[in-house]
């Protein structure tokens, strides 16, 4: 094994109390949370209790400061146990640094608060029935009046989008431009006219509540326009899209090591021909194979978290760590789901989970192709 080097003790003993926390609050609960389609609100609060929320949240709006691998280390635990329904890490890691980063001192010190302490749960809200991979083409609309913006429109497939209380939203403030019309702005959930549509059905994260998001002129603040300025939102959601990467590649390499331990041990128990499973040398060149491919993507996943740190993850890099990860993860489910024979089809057995679990994430956070341009660009 090539040993991970970023992490020490301090952060290992935070890893153990984690793993703790979700192991009771959240394990036992998981599978009644599918049949809900969503996880308890109440595990927002706890989790906001115990600062798992956020942690990279400077102290003076609540937070404890610390550096990203805090941050990683909820989100690579969450995955390890197949925790598919908690949208910590799109809430810590993706809404939080947007209002921290672009939002005004009015903003920050009014939400960011809210979000450490679980009071608020936070979603993004860019995707639209029309616009997916192409933002530009957005048409939601947010058209400053007098002393309010107007907002209008609708978006789909948003995470936490059934419990969000605060929704970062792409909106046009010049519907006649493209990127430079584009803007970002923070919509709370009782606003009037915003309504909360069907949690959708997935093929997997089925504990996870993603939704249709409708605007029929909500009238928002002038202070709802993240950071004050019209026509940013490109930028900002650039800038912001490493980390976002990232996030995702760290939530896939721990899939991958989770599912290979549980595999070897299948393999080892299960017998055919008088012997175990893993004595035959198709198991043993597939294991091996899937060995050398989760260590390979593990060192490159914890040389860009280090690049990350020293805000040096540049955008094609990020672009090429998350769908060179996400198609290993798919690649990893699919051999251990077929080492498990019928039983890893059965939804019982966690493999079974993570397997229609891994499929989405070669197709958020960019889709894979869009990864591939990206690269492609810089090349
Ligand atoms: C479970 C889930 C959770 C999500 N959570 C969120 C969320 O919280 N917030 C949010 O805003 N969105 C969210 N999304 C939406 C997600 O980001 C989009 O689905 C994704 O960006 C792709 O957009 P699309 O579905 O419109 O596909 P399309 O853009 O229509 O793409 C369809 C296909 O065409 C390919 N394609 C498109 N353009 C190109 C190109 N230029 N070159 C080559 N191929 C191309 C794509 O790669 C894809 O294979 C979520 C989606 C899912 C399924």
């Amino acid at each position: 094994m090539i040993p991970r080097t970023l992490f020490d003790a301090d952060l290992e003993g935070f890893r153990d109390s984690v793993r703790k926390f979700f192991e009771q609050e959240a394990a036992p609960y998981h599978s009644q949370w599918e049949k809900d389609g969503h996880v308890s609100r109440e595990l927002w609060s706890k989790a906001g209790e115990l600062g798992f929320l956020c942690p990279t949240m400077p102290e003076e709006y609540g937070g404890v400061g610390a550096d990203f691998r805090y941050s990683a280390v909820v989100m690579e635990e969450i995955s390890r146990l197949g925790l598919s329904g908690i949208g910590f890490p799109l809430h810590s890691d993706i809404v939080g640094p947007y209002i921290l980063h672009y939002g005004n001192e009015e903003q920050k010190q009014h939400y960011l608060p809210k979000l450490i302490s679980g009071e608020m749960v936070g979603a993004i809200a860019m995707t639209e029935p029309g616009a997916g991979s192409d933002l530009q083409g957005v048409k939601t609309t947010a058209i400053k009046k007098d002393d309010h913006y107007l907002l209008n429109g609708s978006k789909t497939f948003i995470t936490n989008g059934q419990l969000c209380d605060l929704v970062v939203v792409v909106a046009k403030t010049d519907p006649s431009e493209g990127a430079k019309g584009t803007s970002l702005f923070l919509v709370e959930a009782n606003a009037e006219g915003f309504e909360k549509g069907q949690n959708l059905e997935k093929v997997g994260m089925k504990a996870q509540d993603t939704s249709e998001l409708f605007f029929q002129d909500v009238k928002l603040p002038l202070n709802s326009l993240l950071g004050g300025r019209e026509g940013n939102g490109f930028f900002q959601l650039m800038q912001e899209l490493p980390q976002e990467r990232l996030l995702v590649a760290l939530t896939a390499m721990s899939a991958c090591e989770a599912a290979f331990d549980w595999t070897v041990t299948y393999v080892k128990e299960r017998k055919a021909f008088g012997k175990p499973i893993a004595a035959f040398q198709n198991t043993r060149f597939k294991l091996a194979e899937l060995k050398a491919d989760i260590t390979a993507g593990r060192v490159f996943t914890d040389r860009c978290l280090e690049l990350h740190l020293q805000k040096k993850l540049d955008v094609p890099t990020a672009a090429m760590l998350k769908q060179w990860t996400t198609d290993l993860q798919c690649k990893v489910m699919d051999e251990c789901v077929q080492l498990h024979g019928g039983y890893g089809y059965m939804w019982e057995y966690p493999i079974a989970r993570a397997w229609a679990d891994s499929r989405v994430q070669r197709i958020y956070a960019g889709t894979n192709e869009i990864m591939k341009e990206i690269v492609a660009r810089s090349i």
